[in-house]
């Protein structure tokens, strides 16, 4: 098997055979998932425990759905608004978490590195669902497999990821995955919401949104973090829409077959006009909720095969089982 990986804290270090393997296993989950009867028994027996410190939707309830439709115990701790807090206390929660012998745990932290760290005090598989403005890999992954099938490819595309890139997981993650699999990759966004060093990453940078969105394949919008703002970095919400809104006639300058990405939660009329983001012609965003749950399937499917590989030589090797 070509997956390695121990956990999945980034796209970062995966191989492109890697990303292919995770792909190809998630189509069969997307074809489960539409059976009336969806059960797995991939995850049969594991426990997985979901630790949310920052809001989601759609993220935690498809890791929940995913380990449930594969024969997991999940549970799901509700520590999002908490007065828990970075350093020992992270600490101190993950050591009393895998006192309860978890299999699969699911982290979202708004502190980057933190699931790094997390990972490093446990000896379970470890998912980053999403950690500061790091990495998403979960969400770059569905947006693969996504673009994958409404493309028919996932390497030569123009992809134009677009609005707020400076706070954004979701913009880190994918650029480093489309970027493994031989894309070409524009951000496009205001000069106050582009990462600094971001001209060293081998991507094309626009701050027009018309001509970064010239003949793009793919248009990949983001949402404004204004909780990950601390001071003003857009004049106004209706200026942003004017100038870095996807709107029909910006969307007009990409090809005729380019399709629409945003990942959730969308602010309608800021970053994206509503009708764009609802026509089915172009508008791929339901399809990367449904490829959402399928690619958490996958991801926790194949760390598990790799967990009990590893306690299966473990224990034949007469170490300790953990
Ligand atoms: N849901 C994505 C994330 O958690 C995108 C967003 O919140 O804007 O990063």
């Amino acid at each position: 098997m070509t997956f390695r990986a121990r956990h999945l804290l980034g796209v970062e270090p995966l191989a492109p055979a890697e990303i292919t393997t995770l792909l190809d296993l998630a189509e069969t989950y997307v074809a489960l998932n539409r059976r009336t009867v969806k059960h797995g028994d991939a995850l049969e027996g594991l426990t997985q425990i979901n630790l949310f410190f920052e809001a989601s939707t759609r993220t935690q309830s498809s890791f929940e759905l995913a380990g449930k439709r594969l024969g997991a115990d999940v549970m799901n701790m509700a520590v999002a608004q908490s007065s828990v807090k970075k350093g020992e206390t992270l600490i101190d929660t993950a050591l009393t978490l895998n006192a309860m012998q978890p299999d699969l745990l699911v982290v979202r932290h708004p502190n980057s590195g933190a699931v790094n760290l997390l990972a490093s005090k446990v000896n379970c598989a470890v998912l980053n669902a999403g950690d500061g403005r790091h990495e998403h890999p979960t969400q770059a992954l569905l947006d693969a497999l996504t673009i994958r099938r409404a493309k028919g490819r996932l390497h030569r595309l123009t992809v134009a990821i677009c609005g707020d890139i400076a706070h954004s997981r979701v913009a880190r993650s994918n650029l480093i995955l489309l970027g493994k699999m031989e894309n070409r990759v524009r951000l496009v966004g205001p000069a106050t919401l582009m990462p600094r060093g971001a001209a060293d990453w081998g991507c094309e940078i626009h701050e027009d949104m018309r001509a970064g969105l010239q003949d793009a394949d793919v248009v990949m919008m983001l949402r404004l973090q204004k909780e990950r703002m601390d001071g003003g970095f857009i004049p106004s919400e209706r200026e942003y829409f004017h100038r870095w809104g996807l709107d029909a006639e910006k969307l007009a300058l990409a090809k005729p077959d380019a399709i629409v990405m945003h990942p959730g939660p969308m602010n309608r009329g800021v970053e994206i006009d509503g009708t764009i983001a609802d026509d089915i012609n172009r508008s791929v965003i339901q399809d990367q909720v449904e490829m959402g749950v399928a690619v958490r399937m996958a991801a926790m499917d194949l760390l598990a095969r790799n967990l009990r590989a590893e306690r299966g030589a473990r224990a034949a090797g007469g170490g300790v089982y953990v």
